[in-house]
């Protein structure tokens, strides 16, 4: 019989997320089994459906009491291996043998429709045998400054790990004063840190560290394994990504102000957003970090302590790059004296991409410096500087002293053979409008902690998601802080 039946089958419940969790296969000692600490009142802040769909999470199971519930680490769904990591790391160029996930668990590990695998983590979940003392929690503040910052990030087009979902704990955090607690999920390709590798190595756990090295060369850096020499290749392989990284993050005046050998991830992602921050005028000497005294992070040292970390990373492998340790010492500095020279060909690239000039010279790298130090002069706004430059009707905006440097840009790319019109739609979807300003940022962090009223935060992560966009050119969104509104300091939020 050919009868439609008379009742649609009702939809199959929404399913849990399946995990495969490779890390967890690893042996003991890279990880300690761990449960999240469940909270008393679990409340959801945003879920992210866009990336929970890239994850094959079905949006209407997270957003069911069962997603809340794993959101919160109240249950673990059936695939989850709960487990704290261990790493060490320089911070601020200080040896520390042992950190580890402090207050964070690695629930496990999803592969996306193109079979990419991710992490995805939940930080603020309570206390680990890494948590040194502290309460493995996390105010609710930076808890919405990395969901907003990863994600802006992320439609930027800068690596990043990325923020699943937020949710609130209905318990209070004691930091000075009691603030509300929260969870964020975090999404990373992986969360092995150039600090992992600096945890076996100097322990001299040769085993470990190769088997490390195996799995994030087979994570990362598949093309390795075919190499002479597989662990030199991966080498060179993070030094290409971390260059490529850190010009983007000089392109868009983004200081990220921990760039400790722990907050390094091997697979060239931005990872922790502590004290991190966008400059308003330009000032490559800028450092927002409450902790920063020295100003060792400062924007303008980003590329050199990236190289400097990488060489931590490269006295790591040493043992595993040639067995005759002066052979492995000249292999590792030849990879390392290459980083330079990347990060500069990416620098001078992305931004004369930001000028629309292609192909760019010598010259081009002149006009380029000689724009950034009248920014500097000046107390430029960064980011809305490039705006302008990026639409003909903004040029009047621009005040006079750049002049005479736009009337030689304007000749130069005149040179260009891409016609003038596509070449301003190229430079308006590398300039933003729209980045997470810090005022922004405190403006709704405040609201939030103050009244539990969310709208904002939630109003300014959907401005961020679209930062190329003109809509928001008429509003406070793609405005600089008035001078009683800067914030001058950031603080990592532990
Ligand atoms: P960070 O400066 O955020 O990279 O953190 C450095 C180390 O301190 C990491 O190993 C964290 O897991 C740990 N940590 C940060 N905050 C807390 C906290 N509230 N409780 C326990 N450990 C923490
Ligand atoms: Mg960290």
């Amino acid at each position: 019989m050919n009868q439609q039946p008379k009742h649609p089958a009702p939809p199959a419940p929404p399913a849990p997320p399946a995990f495969d969790n490779s890390y967890a296969r690893l042996p003991e000692r890279f990880f300690s089994h761990q449960l999240p600490t469940p909270v008393a009142a679990a409340a959801q802040i945003r879920i992210n459906k866009p990336l929970a769909t890239q994850l094959g999470i079905d949006p209407a199971w997270l957003e069911s009491a069962a997603g809340l519930a794993m959101l919160a680490g109240n249950t673990m769904p059936a695939g989850a291996t709960p487990i704290a990591t261990v790493y060490a790391g320089h911070q601020f160029g200080n040896w520390n043998p042992q950190l580890g996930d402090g207050r964070a668990v690695l629930l496990g590990e999803l592969l996306d429709s193109q079979g990419r695998r991710f992490d995805l983590q939940l930080k603020g979940c309570g206390p680990t045998a890494y948590s040194r003392g502290g309460d493995g929690r996390a105010p609710l503040g930076p808890v919405l400054r990395e969901y907003l910052v990863s994600e802006a990030m992320f439609a930027l087009g800068v690596p990043t790990t990325r923020s699943l979902a937020a949710v609130t704990t209905g318990e209070g955090v004691w930091r000075e004063t009691a603030l509300p607690g929260a969870v964020l999920a975090r999404v990373a390709s992986s969360h092995i840190r150039f600090g992992t590798c600096q945890f076996f190595a100097a322990r001299k756990d040769i085993d470990g560290l190769t088997l490390l090295a195996d799995h994030v060369i087979a994570r990362h850096y598949p093309q390795a394994a075919a190499s002479d020499n597989p662990y030199l290749a991966l080498l060179e392989g993070v030094i290409s990504k971390v260059a490529a990284l850190v010009s983007q993050w000089q392109q868009i005046g983004f200081i990220h102000g921990v760039m400790n050998t722990d907050n390094m991830l091997l697979s060239g992602e931005t990872i922790d957003y502590g004290p991190c921050a966008f400059m308003d005028n330009f000032d490559p000497r800028q450092v927002y970090s409450a902790i920063d005294r020295g100003a060792r992070y400062a924007f303008q040292n980003q590329p050199d302590i990236a190289h400097w970390n990488l060489m931590t990373l490269a006295q790591a492998l040493l043992p595993l790059i040639d067995t005759d340790q002066e052979q492995s010492v000249t292999l590792a500095r030849t990879a390392l004296d290459t980083f330079t020279s990347q990060f500069y060909a990416h620098h001078l690239q992305g931004m004369a991409a930001k000028l629309g000039l292609s192909a760019p010279t010598a010259d081009d790298e002149t006009l380029v410096r000689d724009l950034l130090t009248i920014m500097a002069q000046e107390q430029l706004d960064y980011t809305l500087t490039f705006r302008h430059l990026s639409d003909p009707l903004d040029h009047p905006l621009l005040p006079a002293a750049l002049n005479t440097w736009l009337a030689r840009w304007l000749a130069r790319a005149a040179r260009e053979s891409q016609p003038e019109a596509s070449r301003y739609a190229a430079m308006q979807q590398r300039n933003p409008l729209c980045i997470p300003r810090n005022h922004l940022i405190e403006g709704v962090i405040q609201t939030a902690v103050a009244t539990g009223d969310l709208a904002p935060f939630n109003e300014l992560a959907e401005v961020l998601a679209r930062p190329f966009d003109n809509i928001h050119r008429d509003t406070r969104f793609a405005l600089p802080p008035r001078p009683e509104e800067r914030v001058e300091q950031t603080f990592c939020g532990t």
